[in-house]
């Protein structure tokens, strides 16, 4: 029967770029098979050695998580789709109503303070609608919520928290404003360029709404402040780019016992989700463990519409304003996709894990551990290095001069070979790399690049890897370290 697998963007590229791949199948797993027969590399990506799926990559039947039906069995009729679902940067507890409705952030009994007459006139949209009112505006100044980042999530997010008069807002940042920033992270200015994020934030905040009182918190979230940040707030948002940090700001929140209001992005795709243990499943429930470092690219290697964070951030403003109001039918349970490039909206049931190591039956993880660790990222790099030979720019620059006869494979992808090149390299995606060793001429000096050298080094490990015999040489710091060094002619991007 022939049902439609939509691939999502991060994996695209080891199925010829396709976004949405027919097969003809009456499982899942059957389905699952035919794809990867037809696209080798894919099946690398989704199933591990012993031939199961990846713990990262979730597979849905409609909106039905496999886990949750018959796994590989789950029979698919005509029309269906499965949709693949990684994580981007776990069951079966059936939704307990009651308990949605229990333990409100703001509780009935509370002492909320009183609005002055210039409140009232600001916030008089608010007040004349009955979902909001003076109570709900009186919440709204009682409550505190803490922003995880100021970046592309952050910014949307924190400007209308500040305009709807949430009483305490925490930041947590320690970048810079760049000038790439600016194509997303509308709270900061082209004169912030160089600034930290922090200050340049809380000067728009302060301008939106000086009801709100802004606490800046300049460091780097870590297992070690986490818990006695997260505790002086009631909601915590999450706006982070990186799995460490997501995972961390998951179990601080479950180990507080504080809602997480979850968005993530890449590209044109998004997620956003209410993670809320006391009510439904974690981030681990869905995603137990992160995808290998590398796997999935960031916003920083892939690339990001720039409105997207605005789609993101603001819905995940709207679930932290409905937390705070007690309204009924907040984001627990569901995660929302969003894909802005067709403009469509999707929404997949979430359920808890019983056997989730951090908020299920019973837990394993009882404080915060090592997340760089737990996320594989001190150790791989390192055990990829010591075996790879490499180039500087400059070196490269001055071998060429002197007519050595070396090739150049540039693995980034066309889109970025259009923005700049080195002369003479040849272009060969990183995921087309192993299908298309056959063009690498393995009798000459090979020198690999891309934007910055990370991509360039896995391309040499897999093609080690898979039996590649000729000479291959990294070049540090990539076509980024060519524009420092060689040309400056050639643009950075
Ligand atoms: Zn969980």
């Amino acid at each position: 029967m022939p049902v439609t697998i939509t691939i999502p963007t991060p994996l695209r590229q080891f199925a010829a770029g396709q976004s949405e791949i027919e097969v003809e199948a009456t499982t899942a797993g059957e389905a699952l098979d035919q794809l990867t027969s037809v696209h080798a590399e894919l099946r690398r990506h989704l199933f591990n050695d012993q031939n199961t799926l990846r713990n990262f990559v979730n597979v849905y039947v409609n909106d039905e998580d496999i886990r949750h039906t018959d796994g590989p069995n789950t029979p698919v009729k005509e029309g269906d789709t499965i949709l693949i679902v990684p994580s981007i940067a776990g069951g079966s507890a059936v939704l307990d109503q009651t308990a949605t409705e229990s333990k409100p952030i703001i509780s009935a009994d509370a002492i909320l303070p009183m609005l002055s007459n210039e409140e009232v006139g600001r916030y008089s949209r608010h007040l004349i609608m009955p979902e909001v009112g003076m109570t709900g505006q009186r919440k709204l100044k009682a409550a505190s919520v803490l922003m995880i980042g100021t970046g592309g999530l952050g910014a949307p997010l924190g400007m209308y928290l500040a305009a709807a008069g949430v009483g305490r807002l925490g930041l947590v940042d320690f970048d810079v404003v760049e000038a790439s920033n600016l194509q997303r992270q509308i709270i900061h200015g082209t004169k912030d360029v160089g600034r930290p994020k922090i200050a340049s934030a809380r000067d728009r905040l302060e301008d939106i709404n000086p009801h709100v009182e802004i606490e800046t918190h300049e460091t780097r979230l870590t297992s070690a402040n986490a818990m006695s940040l997260f505790r002086n707030y009631d909601v915590i948002v999450d706006g982070t780019d990186n799995f460490p940090t997501r995972y961390l700001v998951n179990d601080a929140c479950v180990l507080a016992g504080k809602p997480n209001v979850y968005g993530s992005i890449f590209r044109f795709e998004g997620q956003a989700s209410v993670f809320w243990a006391e009510r439904g499943p974690c981030y681990r429930c869905l995603y137990p463990e992160p995808p290998p470092p590398g796997l999935v690219p960031s916003c920083a290697e892939g690339g990001v519409l720039g409105v997207l964070p605005g789609i993101i951030g603001a819905i995940q403003a709207t679930e932290t304003i409905k937390i705070i109001l007690g309204a009924p039918d907040i984001m627990v349970n569901r995660l929302l996709l969003v894909d802005a490039w067709r403009m469509r909206f999707r929404e997949l049931k979430l359920r808890k894990n019983p056997d989730c190591p951090v908020c299920g039956d019973n837990p394993t993880i009882k404080e915060l551990i090592d997340y760089e660790e737990f996320c594989g990222i001190t150790q791989q790099p390192q055990a990829a290095q010591t075996t790879m030979e490499e180039i500087t720019a400059t070196e490269l620059k001055a071998r060429l001069d002197n007519g050595d006869n070396i090739q150049i494979i540039d693995v980034r992808e066309p889109n970025e070979y259009e923005i700049a090149q080195i002369p003479n390299s040849k272009l060969i995606p990183l995921g087309q790399v192993l299908n298309r060793m056959n063009e690498i001429d393995a009798d000459r000096e090979t020198v690999v690049h891309c934007k910055m050298g990370g991509r360039s080094a896995k391309a040499i490990d897999a093609l080690q890897r898979s039996g590649f015999t000729g000479k291959l040489i990294n070049l540090a710091g990539g076509i980024t370290a060519w524009s420092n060094e060689v040309d400056p002619s050639v643009p950075k991007y």
